[in-house]
């Protein structure tokens, strides 16, 4: 297969001059701590999130784990999330002490299905952890509704969900935080980083304290001319701050978001209609007034309709040189959570059957149309060999 010796990755980077630029000048610029390239992103950050405060960090996991201390979780109780999402949103519950609670998913967007999460309240519930899962926004309304009725603080798992909206309102204020991810995979990439927001002041100016070692003062305060060298340590914090040339390079890539958000919608639309056309697939669905940030394109096979397995699926992808992905191995499947936790493969029947049947297609902003043609043709030709 000479014609396709180019191996066709199923995510990359897009990174232009403009965050080259401007990550060379923070370099030249002898500033690289925490300062004024971190408060500008945060600033127009809070903007798009419409919330009152938007904190950068290293990473979103960082932010969740700070969301959880700072809302007061802790020991005794419990956080319920998804299965269906990466390890970090369960590990941050255990790094706060708590003990994760999984509730099954809905098939139609792999987001937490309300109604299962109602289900596995318990009286130490304190929170639940959403995952909008591939950027489709999840059932906020239903879930708001459910934490409402028994007291529960919710911390969305926004790591896919930069260019998420739901009734026309960027996703940042609906939960009690929100927490977004700038790894080198996401939508906006800072190398490594995340940003959380809020409009809770309390809980922001905590976050802000713990995330410094719990220093008064931070560096930008401390070592300019506006500032004093004195601070105090008001608690035992973390070192979960963002670097200014990590600030740099996402509030180039940030400048860049729209372009971003109608390229890979673009990429995601074609995909739909082209697969929307063949019963064998299901495709994602973007759910009523709601815009999907298209962060991942996961489709689904119907094994009735076909003699192919899905792992069979990636390896004759892969063989035609089109990486794919599996998003995610669900959290009950891993060998630490069952021996700790209990669970095991099918505990979670809706989460276990989108675990067999899905695949993550190429989607990123580089790809070009003949790359999209391309996954197209491969995805069509792999569907016409194995139909039943
Ligand atoms: C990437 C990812 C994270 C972790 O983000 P980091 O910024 O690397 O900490 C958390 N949850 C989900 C669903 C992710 O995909």
């Amino acid at each position: 297969m000479n014609q396709h010796e180019d191996f066709l990755p199923y995510n990359l980077p897009d990174i232009s001059d403009a965050e080259i630029d401007a990550v060379v000048d923070t370099l030249r610029s002898g500033w690289l701590a925490p300062g004024p390239r971190v408060k500008a992103f945060e600033e127009d950050f809070a903007a798009l999130a419409g919330t009152k405060h938007a904190i950068a960090l290293d990473s979103a996991t960082a932010g969740m784990h700070l969301a959880l201390i700072t809302l007061g979780i802790g020991p005794g109780d419990e956080v319920i999330t998804t299965p269906t999402t990466f390890a970090a949103s369960v590990n941050v519950i255990i790094h706060a002490g708590a003990t994760p609670v999984l509730a099954d998913v809905r098939l139609d967007d792999y987001c937490l299905d309300p109604e299962a999460v109602a289900r596995a309240i318990t009286p130490r519930t304190k929170a639940v952890l959403p995952v909008h899962h591939a950027g489709s926004a999840c059932r906020m309304r239903e879930l708001l509704s459910v934490a409402k009725e028994h007291d529960l603080r919710v911390i969305e798992d926004a790591a896919h969900g930069l260019g998420t909206y739901i009734d026309g309102r960027h996703i940042g204020a609906f939960g009690d935080a929100t927490v977004f991810s700038f790894y080198p995979t996401k939508n906006v990439t800072t190398g490594r980083g995340g940003m959380l927001t809020t409009n809770n002041d309390d809980l922001a100016e905590r976050c802000r304290l713990l995330a410094l070692h719990g220093m008064s003062n931070d560096a930008w305060d401390r070592y300019t001319a506006r500032g004093s060298w004195a601070y105090q340590v008001l608690a035992a914090g973390y070192n979960y701050t963002m670097s200014d040339f990590q600030a740099a390079l996402g509030h180039a890539q940030f400048r860049r978001l729209d372009e971003f958000q109608r390229r890979r919608s673009d990429i995601a639309l074609e995909f739909n209609r082209r697969f929307g056309a063949m019963p064998e697939l299901v495709i994602p669905i973007e759910r009523e007034g709601s815009t999907h940030a298209w962060h991942l394109y996961v489709v689904r096979l119907r094994p009735e309709r076909l003699t192919i397995s899905r792992d069979q699926f990636i390896v004759e992808m892969k063989e035609r040189g089109i990486g794919t992905s599996v998003h995610f191995i669900p959290i009950h499947h891993h060998p630490y959570y069952r021996e700790t936790f209990g669970w095991a493969p099918g505990d979670f029947p809706v989460a276990d059957e989108a675990f067999e049947t899905m695949m993550s297609l190429p989607l990123y902003t580089r790809m070009t149309d003949s790359a999209v043609d391309r996954v197209i043709t491969a995805v069509e030709e792999i569907v016409r060999g194995h139909r039943t």
